[in-house]
């Protein structure tokens, strides 16, 4: 039919729904096995490792939202990032981003390189991967905007460049959900998602997804997903299904917010900075334009010194201080102890990451409520 974003997030357009009772919220599929009918038949489910009906209805929300053929639902994000790396052998390069969150850049360093692959880090944001490209690349992989540093890279371009090696393009959309950002459709050929994050919104449950718009792809992943085992249980695809209905206007007043609190921000006597795709000043404003339909509700900020953090981690009340982000309370983070521990401080130097970043998931509260608590904590 054509559904909005909006609606797909409620309604999935291929007709499944769940007819027998008239269930209008889909049913747990709290089970392990399934009977078969009899000898060579099947009910179209076998074992829920392989797949179970809500995985399923789930899995095909997430493909309708990313514009792809195919999603496969995990149990964390990190669990996607670890299948998509089995498409990859011993001997394989991939070039990746240098600002990506902490825990990619942890199973890059140690689990893939110990299987075998090697890594060529750039700032995409910037640097041309043309340069870097070496016969044996078979993909890259980045994130846009970046974590933390809000650094926006051109897919459209970064998708050209891989395809003409033919190398594939993998995109983590987590910061800003299918709602504001489809990388297939400016020509990647993976998106991975840490679901935990926007998908879920509430901080209640951990998720991942791959989609993919290949079949070749998606027949890998699923024989990975199917043999390895780290799927997404019928009970938090549930919540999964839950958390999405809301999507959209949770992304709209959180994104609202972080507008708001950016400009509020940059006024502020011990700020130095604020990294906000959305504020003109940023270098990636405008591609993110074209891009994306929106700059998403992370936001950056530096602090005029060390002691300023620990004053503000202790003051807020409102706001949490806790890793995660996407969920409908406002959360800080400090990239450096959290998130981003495992990355040398060199790395993070060199991206601007330093002892005064705060990094903030803007909730989906009263603008007000959040700018006064900033105004306590920063006093
Ligand atoms: C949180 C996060 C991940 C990891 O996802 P988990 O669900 O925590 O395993 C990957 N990428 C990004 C951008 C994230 O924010």
């Amino acid at each position: 039919m054509g559904l909005q974003i909006e609606s797909r997030c409620i309604h999935l357009e291929t007709d499944d729904k769940e007819k027998r009772f008239g269930a209008i919220s889909f049913p747990i599929y709290q089970t392990a096995t399934f009977a078969h009918p009899g000898l060579g038949q099947s009910t179209g489910y076998d074992y829920s490792r392989v797949q179970n009906p809500t995985r399923e209805h789930l899995e095909k929300k997430v493909a309708s939202l990313e514009c792809g053929k195919d999603a496969v639902a995990f149990s964390s994000g990190m669990a996607a990032i670890l299948t998509v790396m089995d498409l990859f052998r011993p001997g394989d390069h991939l070039v990746v981003d240098s600002d990506l969150y902490g825990g990619s850049t942890r199973l890059f360093h140690t689990i893939s390189e110990k299987n075998g692959i090697t890594f060529t880090f750039i700032d995409f944001s910037r640097d041309d991967p043309e340069e870097v490209i070496r016969e044996n690349t078979k993909a890259f992989f980045l994130e846009t905007p970046t974590n933390p540093m809000m650094k926006v890279a051109d897919i459209e371009k970064a998708a050209k460049i891989a395809h003409a090696h033919d190398a594939l393009v993998i995109v983590d959309n987590t910061f800003l959900s299918p709602y504001l950002q489809n990388p297939l459709k400016l020509g990647a050929d993976i998106v991975v998602h840490s679901g935990t994050k926007y998908l879920s919104g509430h901080n209640d449950t951990l998720a991942g997804f791959l989609v993919t718009d290949r079949e070749d792809l998606s027949e890998k992943i699923r024989f990975s997903s199917k043999t390895t085992g780290a799927n997404l249980s019928p009970f938090d695809s549930w919540l999964l299904l839950r958390g999405i209905q809301t999507l959209a206007i949770r992304m709209d007043r959180a994104q609202e917010n972080a507008m708001v609190l950016a400009k509020w921000l940059k006024e502020q006597n011990h700020v130095e900075r604020v990294i906000y795709p959305g504020l003109e000043e940023h270098p990636g404003h405008e591609l993110m334009k074209r891009q994306a339909r929106g700059f998403g509700a992370m936001l950056t900020f530096d602090v005029d010194s060390e002691e300023m953090i620990g004053k503000i981690l202790n003051r807020i009340q409102v706001i949490q201080y806790a890793e995660s982000l996407g969920g409908t309370e406002s959360l800080l983070t400090y990239p450096l102890t959290q998130t981003h521990s495992d990355v040398p401080r060199e790395v993070l130097a060199a991206n601007g990451l330093t002892e005064k970043t705060l990094r903030m998931s803007v909730g989906i509260e009263h603008i007000d409520d959040l700018i006064a608590d900033l105004e306590q904590a920063l006093a």
